[in-house]
């Protein structure tokens, strides 16, 4: 059996029509090439409408992608740009928080609820442009929203890929959202 995964059925895998017996062929493989993330990037490229260049994908809707002028920002399939790819997007999303068992009820079909409002809140992450759901986390009240993955893109791309980044630098790998948070605050008091 050929070792190569074809972009064809990457394909079909990403679109979600690949079918379990293929699926399980992929994964048995031993040897996974690299060439198959670049496969993955030309596929999703192909799916969005804008010709920003992927960097990596992050969830079914976001990506990290190069703008015109260097940037990196984390850019929606549907073309909503939220910034740096170092800030968490989740602030730039509109936030639908259930706090009450009536609430939760209308997305945990368990009866009764077994979760407990005095501990946890329910947070919906939509895209301000298309309403696309984003994320959902589970956390303590109050708790600051979680940024699911800060990616080291730079040694991804020289360790992994063994195709460093053109513009790669040491300044890029750090969390930048409490820049964002102290902004929104000194807004609040001018
Ligand atoms: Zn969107």
């Amino acid at each position: 059996m050929s070792q190569e995964a074809s972009k064809e059925k990457l394909e079909l895998l990403v679109n979600g029509k690949l079918p379990w017996e293929e699926i399980k062929k992929l994964l048995r493989m031993t040897h996974k090439q690299t060439s198959r993330f670049w496969q993955y990037l030309d596929i999703m490229q192909a799916k969005v409408s804008w010709k920003e260049k992927i960097l990596l994908p992050l969830t079914d809707h976001l990506y990290i992608v190069r703008k015109d002028d260097g940037a990196r920002v984390v850019k929606c399939d549907c073309g909503h740009e939220f910034g740096d790819y170092r800030i968490n997007w989740k602030f730039g999303c509109d936030i639908y928080v259930r706090k009450t068992r009536e609430e939760f009820a209308e997305v945990y079909t368990i009866e009764p609820c077994p979760i407990d409002p005095d501990l946890v809140e329910i947070r919906e992450y939509y895209c301000p442009s298309c309403a696309a759901l984003l994320a959902v986390e589970n956390v303590p009240p109050g708790y600051p929203p979680l940024f699911d993955m800060l990616p080291d893109l730079d040694t991804f791309y020289r360790e992994w890929l063994g195709r460093p980044l053109e513009d790669e630098s040491l300044d890029w790998y750090q969390d930048k959202t409490a820049d964002l948070l102290s902004r929104w605050s000194s807004e609040a008091q001018a």
